[in-house]
């Protein structure tokens, strides 16, 4: 029996799990075991980790997993061994593989600033996005200081939606005084958006009367706001940290090319540079899309660059041709709260839709598209295929 490993499930890790189990169910393979590790039972739609609903957020990973026959082990990887071709994980315990997808994510940065890991939120994991929404839920319960009052760090798409969807969760618990500030080291939000997207967001702030501190940093954190380092100080009872997002630190343990957000560089093949029984996909790796662009840490890409890891990884124990990953279309939807929200096509982001009807498309993309089928073996293999459309319901 040979075994292919995936470790993470998230998106790149639940995809590379099917695209493999399509691969050996097309060459009705039964001599290799697929085996997914993951520390959370759930699939977490971190996407939607800004919302207020976190109903809907967690997918089981055995609804998309048991259906394909795919093995999963609930632990923590905390090393890789590509030349030994093994894995330690939690307990010492170490595990073999013959092919190893490496689909561990990326999280968010946090830097050495005072009080930040102790007193500012994030929306980062599913644990993140609760306890932010329990303090929120508490707040009218409380007289804090600067219980209107939110502060976001970090002018990115993370941090323009999580400030923007604030306009409504504050009036839903009862505190109508809202003030919003959103603070940005950068010179403009955005520093990768464009002109015609950038507009589009800056109106749509104003509109909210959301402020925003451009060309500033946040020095300190406490309890009750924080210290900007232009010497303003916000009195906030709600600090969310979204700046900065790194890949997993598993690629520490690997001897391979990384790129400035520790991302892996892997090749047309989505195989490790250099290591040969090794994929990687999704935030943790960095990935030429076509001959310019590179993939962002985004589930538009962990999604096919997961099918093509995982097919590859099985198609090589196969002695079968391997699939070069290749994602011309590009797009972005950014939720803008009440306002609506922005859809663009190309890497230029050209505005397509906006308010409203970008507004339907963002909630198709977070609550149909991202969603694996589950439950269903037919319904997963038809998705799963190298070529076929992973959307559902589309
Ligand atoms: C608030 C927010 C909004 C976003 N909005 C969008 C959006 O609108 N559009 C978009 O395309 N993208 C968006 N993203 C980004 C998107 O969520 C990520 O790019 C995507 O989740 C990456 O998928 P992944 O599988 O590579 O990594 P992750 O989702 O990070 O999953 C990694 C998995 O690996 C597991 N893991 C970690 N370490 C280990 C270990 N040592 N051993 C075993 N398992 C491990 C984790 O528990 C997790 O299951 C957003 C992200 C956030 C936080």
């Amino acid at each position: 029996m040979k075994r292919l490993v995936i470790v993470g499930g998230g998106f790149a890790g639940v995809w590379s799990a099917i695209g493999a189990a399509w691969k050996l169910h097309e060459k009705r393979a039964d001599h290799i075991e697929i085996v997914l590790i993951s520390p959370h039972p759930d699939l977490h739609i971190r996407p939607r980790l800004y919302e207020q609903d976190l109903n809907d957020v967690c997918v089981p990973l055995d609804s998309v997993l048991q259906p394909v026959g795919i093995q999963r082990i609930q632990g923590m990887v905390r090393s890789v061994h590509p030349v030994e071709k093994q894995i330690v994980l939690d307990g010492e315990r170490t595990m073999s593989y013959d092919r190893l997808v490496l689909a561990a994510g990326s999280r968010l940065h946090r830097p050495d600033i005072p009080g930040l890991d102790e007193w500012a939120f994030d929306v980062d994991t599913y644990e993140g996005a609760v306890k932010l929404d329990r303090h929120l839920r508490r707040l009218p319960h409380h007289p804090l200081p600067g219980r209107e009052v939110v502060v976001v760090v970090g002018g990115g798409f993370t941090g323009v939606e999580i400030a923007t969807e604030m306009v409504d969760r504050l009036q839903k618990i009862g505190l109508n005084d809202r003030r919003i500030v959103l603070v940005e080291k950068g010179a403009v939000l955005g520093a990768d958006w464009g002109p015609h997207l950038r507009s589009v967001v800056e109106k749509a702030l104003d509109d909210l009367e959301i402020e925003t501190r451009l060309s500033t940093s946040i020095r300190s954190v406490t309890r009750t706001g924080v210290e900007l380092d232009t010497g303003e100080r916000i009195t906030a009872a709600t600090v969310i940290w979204a700046a900065g997002m790194r890949a997993n630190p598993l690629t520490r343990t690997i001897p391979a090319k990384k790129d400035e957000l520790g991302r892996l560089s892997v090749d047309e093949y989505l195989r490790v540079n250099g290591h040969p029984h090794l994929f990687a996909a999704g935030d943790i790796a960095k990935a030429k899309t076509d001959e310019t662009h590179h993939a962002l840490m985004s589930c538009q890409h962990a999604i096919p660059q997961g099918k093509i890891a995982g097919h590859n990884a099985a198609a090589d124990l196969l002695d079968e041709p391997l699939k070069p990953y290749r994602q011309e279309r590009y797009v972005t939807c950014l939720d803008l709260g009440p306002w609506g929200a922005v859809y663009t096509e190309g890497w230029d982001r050209a505005v397509k839709a906006t308010k409203k009807e970008a507004k339907k498309i963002k909630q198709t993309i977070n609550r149909v598209w991202i969603y694996p089928p589950v439950g269903n073996t037919a319904d997963i293999l038809a998705v799963a295929a190298p070529d076929a459309s992973h959307r559902r319901n589309n």
